[in-house]
C-alpha cells in the first residue's frame, strides 16, 4: 500500500487579530501560503522526497516579502538583515542549519548545503556565507531585502526605542513590547512522503529590532526546528521561550516516552510556554501523516494538504 503524503506550513503566529489586516492583506497572505503548499505537495506527489518538498515551499515564501523570512525579513536594531535557517531529515537525523547570515537569498537552501555538504550542522555568520560561496552559491547584495514596508516599520520602531528610552533608563526595549511589534511571521514546513520519511524546516528573519546579533530558536536543532522517524515540527514565537524549552524535539518526546498522540503531544509542549510567559505555535506531522496546526496566539497564517488530500488555508482559530 502507498504510504500518505501530507504538507503543512505557518507563516507565523502572533497577535494577528489585532494587526488590523484588510480582507485583500488576509488573502494575499493566505494566497502565499497557499503557493508554497502547491510548490511542496506537487514535489511529494511525483515521489520526491519530504525534503526536497520542505526545502521548496520555504523558498517560495522566502520569496514572497509578505513574510518575515528571505526577501521580507526584518531589520535588526542596527538596521542590518539578519536570517536564520534549519532543515532536518526525520529518516537520518541528518539537518544543516545558517544564522545571521545576511547575503543569502534562500536561507533554507543554505541550511540544506550545510547538511548535504559540510560535516558540520550550524554555521554562523561571514563563515556560514564563505562556506556557502565555495560550494557554489551566489550572495545576493544586501539591498535585494530592502523592502519600504519593512524599513518604515523598522523607523517606527527605532522612534519608540528612543521615546522609551528618553522616558526610563532601561538599556533595552521591553522584550513583550518588541514581540508585540514582530507583527509578521517567520515561515515553517513539515512533511511526509511516500517513503514515510519525514522532514522539517525553518527560516526567518528573527525578531524585528534585534540587538547584539541575537539568534532564535529556528536554526537550532531541537528547539525550533525538529523531525525523527515519529514526527516533524516547524515553531514559531519568541526564540527565547522555545530554546528554554526545547519545544519541537519536546513534541517527539512526549510521543516516545509517554506514547501521547502527535495532537496531544502538541498540545502539551504549546501549554508549557505559559511557564516562561510565552506565546507561539506549531506545525507538526506524524508517521502516519497526521496534522496538527497549534497556537496560543489570536492567530497563526497556516495550511495544510491532508493526507486525504484535502487542502485549508487559515490565519485565525476558524
Ligand atoms: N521564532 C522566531 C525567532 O525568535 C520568530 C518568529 O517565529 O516569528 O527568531
Amino acid at each position: 500500500m502507498e504510504q500518505p503524503i501530507a504538507i503543512a506550513i505557518h507563516g507565523g503566529a502572533s497577535d494577528i487579530a489585532n494587526m488590523g489586516l484588510t480582507p485583500e492583506q488576509e488573502q494575499a497572505y493566505k494566497d502565499g501560503i497557499s503557493a508554497a503548499l502547491d510548490s511542496g505537495y506537487a514535489i511529494l506527489k511525483s515521489g520526491g522526497s519530504s525534503l526536497d518538498a520542505v526545502e521548496a515551499a520555504i523558498r517560495v515564501l522566502e520569496d514572497n516579502p509578505l513574510f518575515n523570512a528571505g526577501k521580507g525579513s526584518v531589520y535588526t536594531h542596527d538596521g542590518r538583515i539578519e536570517m536564520d535557517a534549519a532543515i532536518m531529515d526525520g529518516s537520518t537525523l541528518r539537518c544543516g542549519a545558517i544564522a545571521g547570515v545576511r547575503k543569502v537569498k534562500n536561507p533554507i537552501s543554505g541550511a540544506r548545503l550545510v547538511m548535504d555538504s559540510s560535516r558540520y550542522v550550524l554555521l554562523f555568520g561571514k563563515g556560514a556565507e564563505r562556506f556557502l560561496v565555495k560550494e557554489g552559491m551566489e550572495l545576493v547584495d544586501t539591498s535585494y531585502f530592502r523592502t519600504d514596508f519593512r524599513w518604515q516599520q523598522h523607523l517606527k520602531m527605532i522612534n519608540k526605542d528612543s521615546m522609551q528610552l528618553d522616558n526610563d533608563s532601561r538599556a533595552e526595549v521591553d522584550p513583550i513590547d518588541e514581540r508585540k511589534m514582530n507583527k509578521y511571521g517567520t515561515v515553517g514546513c513539515v512533511a511526509i512522503d511516500r517513503q514515510g520519511h519525514l522532514a522539517a524546516a525553518t527560516s526567518t528573519g528573527g525578531l524585528a529590532n534585534k540587538r547584539w546579533r541575537r539568534i532564535g530558536d529556528s536554526p537550532i536543532i531541537g528547539a525550533g526546528t525538529y523531525a525523527d522517524s515519529l514526527c516533524a515540527v516547524s515553531c514559531t514565537g519568541k526564540g527565547e521561550d522555545f530554546m528554554r524549552l526545547v519545544l519541537a524535539k519536546g513534541v517527539s518526546d512526549r510521543m516516545r516516552y509517554r506514547n501521547d498522540s502527535l495532537h496531544i503531544a502538541a498540545k502539551d509542549a504549546l501549554a508549557e510556554l505559559i511557564n516562561v510567559q510565552g506565546r507561539g505555535g506549531l506545525i507538526a506531522i506524524d508517521g502516519a501523516g497526521h496534522v496538527v496546526m497549534d497556537f496560543t496566539t489570536s492567530g497563526m497564517f497556516r495550511g495544510c494538504i491532508d493526507k486525504a488530500g484535502h487542502k485549508q488555508v487559515l490565519i485565525f482559530t476558524k
